[in-house]
């Protein structure tokens, strides 16, 4: 036998006994989204190199080392999606989308990063994103932080996530303060880890973000982004926070979230949880108002965020003990061939009847007392059989198979409101 070919480390098949639960979740999330008023948007999986390094950043961790960058048959520089922000900007440019409007655009899928796998670190995962371009003032920050909340609360995640926010204020304000902590950060170049003193040179504010708990101490002490702000951007995160608290949604401020990409201004905020390891952040988003001129469209202030898709799941399962499960509601067999012509009609009648229910018709034939068994083990809810007698009286058994009752004869025609009342 030949050597079977195994998938790619970190690049993970979703198996029938989860797609279930992704449905349920990513259907949640489309009707949520689609409630507020975004629309879908679907992007190409490949963009030129370009794009990301021209909107993320050359300096940060994505860029400089996560990205599957290859050369086409044309020779041409691509790049596997890291993310989804700059595509979606592309695109909106690319069609006039954003030009003198309002949009609202959501979007899902898979991305790559070529990170190294470990529970909810992936190098293909899934992200839904939202965006928002055309307004610059915070209520639109505090709606999308609230609608972002409305996705965790609706799938019971409130009690397990927590809200962080900040600020990182106008490009200035940041180019200021990037000076105060060079210089900080300098005088304690010693203390400094490898990935710091590199960052030291090429985006310092990332080592604010450094999880290596031997600079916590200097990290803490560090000059801090939120008492160099411009007003305006203060003033825009105390209206934030003023709506936040208005409409009871708790958070608090992190003076060192700092976010993994170069594009945010103003807001950035972040869902994180502790039940998931060193993996806690299951949404991360905030505004980005130069990006859309910086990718040659007109200025126009924007905003979003991301929910990665394995780690809300992970969580998901970590925490709740009734997810929902696909669930067969009957299973229709037959003895003869006769029978089996009359399940086929009888069976498809069921699924106009009961939409969004899950009726499986028995074939390969074998004895009604073997396929009993088989309506068994899929877990199914009924079985109901036909039988050579039923099938010469117009009827079929109808038998339960999770409750303890008798078995009852149908006639074929009072068979679907014979489930009326047994199927929610
Ligand atoms: P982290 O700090 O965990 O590396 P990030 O800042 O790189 O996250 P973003 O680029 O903001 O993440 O992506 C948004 C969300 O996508 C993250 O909060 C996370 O839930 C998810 N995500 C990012 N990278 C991965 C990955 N390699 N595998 C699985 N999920 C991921
Ligand atoms: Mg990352």
């Amino acid at each position: 036998m030949a050597n079977p070919i195994q998938a790619i480390r970190g690049m993970n098949d979703i198996l029938p006994t989860d797609t279930y639960l992704w449905q349920q979740v990513e259907s949640t999330l489309q009707n949520i989204l689609q409630s507020y008023g975004y629309s879908e948007i679907r992007l190409p999986i490949v963009e030129k190199t370009e794009l990301f390094k021209r909107t993320i950043g050359e300096a940060t961790d994505i860029v400089e080392k996560e990205m599957y960058t290859f050369a086409d048959r044309n020779e041409e520089n691509l790049t596997l999606r890291p993310e989804g922000t700059a595509g979606c900007v592309r695109a909106g440019i690319e069609h006039g989308l954003l030009y003198n409007q309002i949009q609202k655009l959501w979007y899902q899928g898979p991305y790559f990063r070529h990170e190294r796998p470990q529970k909810g670190r992936y190098r293909q995962f899934h992200q839904c994103g939202a965006e928002v371009f055309g307004i610059g003032s915070p209520d639109a920050d505090a709606e999308l932080i609230l609608l972002s909340a409305r996705i965790l609360h609706k799938l019971n995640l409130k009690p397990h996530v927590s809200l962080q926010i900040n600020s990182l204020g106008s490009p200035e304000a940041r180019a200021a303060y990037r000076e105060k902590l060079v210089a900080y950060f300098t005088t304690h170049q010693a203390q400094l880890d490898e990935d710091s003193l590199r960052r030291l040179t090429t985006n310092p504010l990332r080592i604010l973000d450094s999880k290596n708990p031997a600079l916590a101490t200097i990290i803490q002490n560090a000059p801090k982004l939120m008492e160099h702000l411009d007003s305006e951007s203060k003033e825009h995160f105390q209206k934030l926070q003023h709506y936040l608290k208005h409409a009871g949604l708790e958070f608090t401020i992190n003076p060192c979230l700092v976010r993994g990409l170069d594009y945010y201004t103003k807001t950035v905020f972040e869902w994180v949880t502790t039940e998931l390891g060193a993996q806690g952040t299951v949404c991360a988003g905030g505004r980005y108002d130069g990006l859309v001129e910086q990718l040659g469209g007109k200025a126009t202030p924007a905003l979003g965020f991301a929910i990665g898709l394995e780690r809300l799941i992970l969580l998901l399962q970590q925490v709740e003990k009734n997810l929902p499960a696909k669930q067969i509601d009957a299973y229709v067999t037959s003895e003869t061939d006769d029978a089996f012509q009359k399940s086929l009609e009888i069976t498809d009648q069921l699924r106009d009847r009961f939409p969004g229910h899950c009726f499986v018709l028995h074939c390969g034939g074998g004895s009604l007392k073997n396929q009993f068994k088989k309506a068994d083990k899929i877990g199914a809810q009924f079985v109901i059989m036909m039988g050579e007698k039923e099938f010469s009286e117009k009827s079929v058994a109808i038998k339960s198979l999770r409750e303890n009752k008798p078995q009852e004869m149908i006639t074929w025609n009072t068979i679907c409101d014979y489930f009326k009342d047994k199927i929610s």
